[in-house]
């Protein structure tokens, strides 16, 4: 099986990916590393992880193959370069870095390695969405035109840390959700987004003139265009995802999540046709790719050159909001 290091004693590991890694018996956790050396040994006895560590120098020293990296931001440029040096397997949370010109170090980096790299962009792993870019792909809304995301939540209170307060630490609903829309958004559509105009605010809840809300419009290179709304302040709005084409409409409900969950209707001129869709587990499907990505049979569901398009996608978004103008994508790949 493989021996994963956790590099991050942080929420979402905790919540989602130690038991995805250990999902299919395909993974076992071997060690955590804190930068705090009792909350490593807590994390690591509250959650059956036999070794304990609180420098990432005994991280990568340690007997594993891969690291899962779910720290703060600002930390996942040089974790993931050292892990990397150390010919070790990343998987790497969104946002990959601060910047997409250190998420491509990041990716230059793992090719040269030979190591398999990954972005955590959960929503692919997502039935929901496989199946709309299952039904899009075979034709049956004929030409997409427009989409609609709708990705703005309430951020729960154990989380009102460093993404509203911490710029340095890449905080902010941008970073946080919007990376999301953007890769869901090509995912589904098979469609990579060319250009952005946002408007960002601070609605009350992020501070150190941090946003916590988003809108953005995007133009895809077929010509498509769409809409995605991100935020953190929003508590009774409800996810959705809708594609809008020739001869019909996909139109989502709930699936902006981390859970399987959620409808998808298709209507056309036939009338209204619920799809259904499997309901794995999300980040467990994510792992169960990852392990066979190791294994040589394919790629991770989300790849290094996936995480630098949605940060890419992210920063132009950032920079339109700043300027006021419409900023074009470039991932330069
Ligand atoms: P957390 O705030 O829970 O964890 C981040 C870091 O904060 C940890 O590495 C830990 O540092 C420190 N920390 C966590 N809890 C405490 C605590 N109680 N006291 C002191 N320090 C603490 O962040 P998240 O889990 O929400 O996010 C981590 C990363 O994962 C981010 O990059 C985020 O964008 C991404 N993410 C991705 C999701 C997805 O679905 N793909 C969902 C949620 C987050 P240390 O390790 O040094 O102890």
């Amino acid at each position: 099986s493989v021996r994963w290091g956790l590099i991050g004693a942080s929420t979402i590991a905790r919540q989602f990916m130690i038991n995805a890694i250990r999902a299919q018996g395909e993974g076992e956790i071997a060690a955590v590393m804190s930068s705090n050396p009792e909350r490593a040994t807590a994390y690591a006895r509250e959650n059956n992880i036999p070794l304990a560590v609180s420098t990432l120098d005994a991280l990568l020293g340690a007997d594993i193959d891969a690291v899962y990296i779910s720290t703060t931001n600002e930390l996942h440029l040089e974790q993931a370069l050292a892990a990397i040096e150390a010919g070790k397997h990343v998987l790497c949370e969104k946002p990959l870095a601060l910047t997409s010109a250190d998420a491509r170090r990041m990716v230059a980096a793992a090719k040269v390695a030979g190591i398999v790299f990954g972005t955590n962009h959960h929503l692919r792993n997502a039935g929901a969405h496989r199946a709309m870019r299952d039904a899009i792909a075979a034709g049956r809304i004929g030409k997409p035109i427009a989409a609609r995301v709708f990705h703005s939540v309430y951020l729960p209170d154990n989380l009102q840390g460093w993404r509203i307060t911490k710029p340095e630490a890449g905080g902010g609903v941008v970073l946080d959700i919007t990376v999301h829309d953007a890769d869901t958004l090509r995912f589904v559509l098979g469609d990579d987004p060319v250009e952005v105009s946002a408007f960002t605010q601070s609605a009350g809840m992020a501070g150190s003139g941090l946003e916590d809300g988003a809108m953005c419009i995007w133009r895809f290179k077929s010509g498509l265009i769409a809409q995605s709304h991100e935020g953190f302040t929003t508590k009774f709005a409800g996810t959705g995802f809708e594609v809008h084409g020739s001869e019909g409409s996909l139109i989502a409900s709930n699936v902006m999540t981390q859970k399987p969950v959620g409808s998808v209707l298709l209507r056309t001129a036939n009338g209204e046709e619920e799809l259904s869709f499997d309901r794995e587990d999300l980040y467990a499907r994510s792992l169960r790719q990852f392990h066979a990505a190791i294994r040589g049979d394919c790629q991770p569901s989300a790849t290094g050159e996936d995480g630098i398009w949605s940060l890419t996608a992210a920063e132009a978004a950032l920079q339109s909001a700043n300027s006021g103008k419409a900023v074009k994508i470039d991932p330069k790949l």
